[in-house]
């Protein structure tokens, strides 16, 4: 089917003013927040963005009889290349579904359309004084949708879990245009596979998620930052373990090296004191302002015991959010250092943090790059950034080598190649490696059987 019957077809579906095949358009669809230097660059041939479930069937029906790739995309803030269009066709943009269909505040559920933001879904749920915990630090752009479909994590995931776990069920359009339904209200459901886990982190390679039913908890009452400082990350990651051990179970603890700390002090004007190497981030949530007292001194006991140089317990709602900045906006801070940032996702069992941490510091200076670590040393994962300038050959060769030296020593600790930001395009060399055969296996006859002809998302995990 030629590109310009394609559009046509597509504007039938959709309307005249959703398809988009354009130079610049094609362009702005072309990458997402992995920034991958692909050549030749990777442009879809149209773009369509559906407002229903059903206009997304036709879609796909229309994709699956013509044989066209289809990548879906939520807001592009992949860190793995996931809605780079790789092979071209169709860049299905879920971004006009943003609708937040019910909040069952009785079941203590949520429907949305894929398309949410994150935090619109958060804010939506705790104005009825319900929770739903997961919050990427992307939660400000990212979707819903997108989120399901990389299983993302979060700074809560210590306490409160990942996406998966509050995941109840899905609507999925498959390969075909087939309309499917996962899971449901019940809590207790185990008919058959676990079809909505299998949809729940499968980076738009199975089917394209039209609708998540998600579970809520209680919103927290209270709520209390703290910001850490140590001499180095050593003593914050005994911090962290030691806390957990002590049954101390805070709702996030972010940790990041001294490179990371520097670079974020610099980018919003913070002021540390002399010696301090590391940072760690600490939410603790409860009922009521004397249970987070309660908290807090427990953790300073531990801090203390670990030799901690600096105690800060935010005072009030500015003061927690301008924390929680820091680490949010820290991303941003440690890409300013250099012209390019390869941003890993690894995640290792919690007791081999320091291990790792200090496997990816002798990496650092067996290549002679400078690679910062922060991460949620809570959950054991962790985003050692390797800066650098890819438009040296010379450098960009050693870069490649020390990615896979991480990778290597993620797996060789008993941890994974991916916490949260999943397969993408980045980490496919590694699958087999992390899986084993029969793993690989039986994630491709998965495929297979769901997508015959290898138009969604091709390129991606595989
Ligand atoms: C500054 C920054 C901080 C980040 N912090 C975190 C973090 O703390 N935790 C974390 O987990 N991630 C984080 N990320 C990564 C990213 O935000 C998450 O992976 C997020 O879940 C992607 O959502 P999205 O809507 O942008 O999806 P996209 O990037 O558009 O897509 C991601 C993947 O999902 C697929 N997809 C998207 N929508 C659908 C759908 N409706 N149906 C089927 N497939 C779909 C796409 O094909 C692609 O493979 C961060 C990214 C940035 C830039």
């Amino acid at each position: 089917m030629s590109v310009t019957t394609l559009s046509d077809e597509l504007r039938l579906i959709v309307g005249r003013d959703h398809v988009l095949d354009g130079e610049v358009d094609r362009f702005g669809y072309s990458y997402d927040s992995s920034f991958l230097p692909l050549v030749p660059a990777p442009r879809p041939d149209v773009v369509v963005r559906p407002r229903t479930a059903e206009e997304v069937s036709r879609v796909m029906a229309l994709a699956f009889a013509g044989g066209i790739p289809v990548t879906p995309r939520g807001a592009a803030s992949g860190r793995t290349g996931g809605s780079v269009p790789l092979h071209g066709g169709i860049s299905l943009a879920l971004d006009r579904m943003t609708d937040i269909l019910e909040v069952d505040e009785g079941n203590m559920m949520v429907t949305a359309e894929p398309g949410v933001r994150t935090m619109d879904l958060h804010d939506a749920c705790a104005a009825r004084g319900l929770f739903y915990p997961p919050d990427p630090a992307s939660w400000k752009f990212s979707t819903i949708g997108g989120n399901v479909a990389e299983n993302a994590g979060g700074m809560r995931a210590v306490k409160y879990g990942v996406t998966r776990d509050y995941v109840m069920g899905l609507q999925v359009v498959l390969a075909d245009g087939t309309l499917l339904e996962t899971g449901g209200k019940a809590i207790k459901n185990v008919t058959g596979y676990d079809l909505t886990g299998l949809f729940t982190g499968s980076e738009g390679t199975l089917g394209v998620i039209t609708r998540v039913l998600l579970r809520l908890i209680p919103l927290p009452k209270a709520r209390g930052v703290l910001r850490l400082l140590f001499a180095d990350m050593d003593a914050g990651c005994a911090l962290v373990h030691r806390m957990l051990k002590a049954g101390i179970v805070p709702s996030a603890a972010e940790i990041m090296d001294d490179v990371s700390l520097q670079a974020v002090a610099r980018h919003r004007r913070m002021a540390l004191p002399a010696g301090a190497g590391c940072c760690v981030i600490i939410e603790v949530d409860g009922e009521d302002a004397a249970e987070l007292e309660a908290q807090c001194g427990r953790i300073r006991g531990v801090a203390e015991a670990c030799g901690c140089l600096e105690f800060k317990v935010a005072q009030d709602k500015a003061e927690s959010d301008e924390l929680w900045a820091v680490r949010r906006g820290l991303s941003q801070a440690v890409a300013a250092l250099a012209p390019n940032r390869l941003g890993e996702d690894i995640s290792v069992p919690r007791d081999a943090f320091p291990e790792v941490v200090r496997r990816i510091g002798a990496i650092a200076k067996r290549f002679d790059l400078l690679i910062p670590v922060f991460g949620h040393a809570g959950d054991g994962n962790l985003h050692p950034s390797v800066l650098c300038d890819m438009a040296d050959p010379a450098q960009a060769e050693r870069v490649h080598r020390a990615v896979d030296a991480i990778f290597e020593a993620a797996l060789a600790v008993g941890g994974t190649l991916s916490g949260e930001h999943g397969i993408g395009i980045t980490k496919r060399p590694y699958l087999a490696q992390a899986l084993g055969e029969a793993g690989v296996r039986t994630l491709q006859a998965v495929k297979a059987g769901l997508d015959p002809k290898g138009i969604l998302n091709p390129g991606k995990i595989w």
